[in-house]
């Protein structure tokens, strides 16, 4: 992927199968509609449709076809006929993918078993039996040319997992927003959008963070106009690391980082209470994160006109922060006299991922609901 070339939206956008969009181009014709894909996502994202049988040609209805394992060659086949699609179906694929990464998506949600659009667990026949750990070949292009890009299938939309493949995506949207900001973005501009993320990336993948910041640095040592290098390898490090599932032990390791900013023993008492008792099961994650929160912006000017917290950047606060080093580093550069009070922003992305109404947790398109 170019990370300049995006092209730009005001929301992000995901590609769909179609037959989860209510779509008749099964193979008997009919829909496979998903309630949360079709509504609640619907309304917050921009939903491109894709069938890649039916836009192969292969018209609706049509023969059912099956992932055959030919002496380790995976064919796709007519079930009756025989008749093999697999090139057709590899060259149509790239193609498609190929639009579709142009056009900025920023995720794909898949038919869950699909032969074509199945991301795993699709039935395989080997030797006479069927073996459930293929993968659709359209989903199979997706992983080899987009590996940067959440992809989920509507089963795991309806699970926790939701809520990683949400943070991606809208994480994924908050770059292809800033690359393609009319301005060309300077060292600075990828300085404060590090910053706006830090904590989200401290939480998704440690490791990637401080490569992450390693790249900011090197940048802003160079002071010179962002390269297209730069900008690419800070894309698929980006979009790698918000990629990763966010586990209980990661939210504590965030939190208790982001703890480091309290000046008060007493809060900071307080705060590390309710991350023990996230880490205890006794209240979830995002209460738990709402209530650091609130301790943080206790202690913080906050601006009316951003909702992100600003919390002042103690040599304490950024010696135990993983992603700290890097708005020091450009506040020397730049040589500006560091003020009593430097701000480092613990960055909104880690509190609202996207937007609430979508979570696992909540309402009609909840688990169950
Ligand atoms: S699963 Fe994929 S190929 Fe099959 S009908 Fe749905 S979109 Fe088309």
């Amino acid at each position: 992927m170019n990370s300049s070339s995006f092209a730009a939206t005001t929301r992000p956008r995901i590609a769909v199968s179609a037959c989860l969009l209510g779509e008749a181009v099964r193979y008997d014709a009919t829909d496979k509609r998903d309630a949360f894909v079709g509504d609640q996502l619907g309304e917050c994202v921009e939903l491109i449709g894709v069938c890649p049988e039916f836009e192969l040609g292969m018209g609706a209805p049509r023969e059912t076809i099956e992932i055959v394992d030919r002496d380790g060659e995976l064919l796709l086949l007519g079930v009756e006929s025989g008749v093999d699609h697999t090139v057709a179906m590899r060259e149509f694929a790239e193609r498609r993918v190929g639009q579709l990464l142009r056009a900025g998506v920023d995720g794909f949600v898949l038919k869950k078993r699909s032969p074509s659009c199945g991301v795993r667990g699709v039935p395989v026949l080997r030797e006479g039996d069927r073996v459930e750990e293929g993968v659709g070949r359209f989903a199979a292009a997706v992983a080899e040319l987009a590996p940067e890009l959440p992809v989920a299938d509507e089963a795991e939309l309806a699970a926790p997992g939701r809520d990683d493949f949400l943070t991606a995506a809208f994480a994924g949207h908050r770059w292809r927003q800033f690359v393609s900001s009319p301005n060309h973005p300077g060292w600075r501009d990828l300085a404060d959008f590090h910053a706006l993320e830090s904590s989200l990336l401290l939480a998704c993948d440690e490791r990637r963070a401080v490569e992450l910041t390693r790249i900011v640095d090197g940048a802003a040592e160079k002071r010179q106009p962002l390269g297209p290098l730069v900008l690419e390898e800070y894309c698929r490090t980006f979009r790698r690391a918000v990629r990763r599932p966010i586990s209980l032990l990661d939210h504590q390791r965030a939190l208790t980082q982001l703890l480091g900013h309290l000046r008060s023993d007493s809060a900071r008492q307080a705060a590390n209470r309710i991350v023990q008792q996230m880490c205890a099961g006794i209240v979830c994650v995002e209460s738990a994160k709402d209530s650091v929160l609130a301790l943080l912006r206790d202690m913080t000017e906050r601006s009316p006109s951003s909702p992100q917290v600003a919390v002042p950047h103690t040599k304490r606060a950024a010696a135990r922060s993983s992603c700290g080093r890097s708005r020091r580093s450009l506040e020397s550069n730049q040589g500006t006299p560091a003020s009593s009070t430097p701000q480092v922003a613990v960055g909104q992305s880690y509190w609202r991922p996207f937007p609430p109404g979508l979570a696992s947790d909540s309402g009609p398109g909840a688990p169950g609901g």
